[in-house]
């Protein structure tokens, strides 16, 4: 806590330089280094050092943190993982059917390239992947509802699937704060700041 402009404890007068005394963050209060009568940087009334709330408060953050970061990776290497297994997949089974085209294999790599983008935390593959996914979560529940009226059981079930997927991409995307810290920490690491 800031000891400048608070008024000493002991004397009554304004502290005017930050380097003239020190506060407390627990008891909140403030003293002149000269009016403790034996200084040794702790709170007469608390005994603890000053400062020390501060930086175990300090301690408990960094520790939430890194809670968050680490659930942040976690859903998303699940999330953007299953996705890039469910285009794999898509393409195999086009590739069986012989209607695979060059368009499907270019897409799909641009796909791998935007999540690694999003995995790295860059912003704007971020917003990008939360609009594309938001898109396709659309047309993949029109599509279900197709398949439920013609009764495709299967087909209906593997649509669902990709759109949940899609649907829960965007969420956590857009409203995961684990995920946004996550993020936040990537682009850090990635722009040297960390
Ligand atoms: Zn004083
Ligand atoms: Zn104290």
């Amino acid at each position: 806590m800031q000891a400048v402009g608070r008024t000493c404890e002991a004397c009554r007068e304004k502290i005017r330089m930050a380097a003239d005394g020190d506060a407390c963050g627990t008891c909140r209060i403030a003293y002149h280094h000269a009016c403790l009568p034996n200084d040794e940087g702790r709170c007469p009334k608390c005994r603890l050092r000053f400062g020390e709330a501060e930086e175990a408060q300090a301690d408990r953050d960094a520790v939430r943190d890194s809670v968050l970061v680490r659930r942040g990776r976690t859903v998303l290497t699940f999330l953007l993982g299953s996705l890039a297994a469910l285009g794999a997949a898509t393409l195999f089974v086009s590739l069986s059917h012989e209607a695979l085209g060059i368009g499907d294999v270019i897409r799909y790599v641009g796909e791998l390239v935007l999540y690694y983008l999003v995995f790295t935390g860059v912003r704007w593959a971020r917003a990008a992947t939360a609009i594309l996914l938001g898109i396709s979560a659309f047309f993949l529940g029109v599509t279900a509802l197709a398949f439920f009226a013609n009764g495709h059981t299967i087909a209906l079930f593997v649509v669902g699937v990709a759109m949940l997927l899609c649907a829960a991409t965007v969420v956590a995307l857009v409203v995961s704060p684990s995920v946004r810290w996550f993020l936040i920490a990537q682009e850090r690491k990635r722009l040297g700041q960390d």
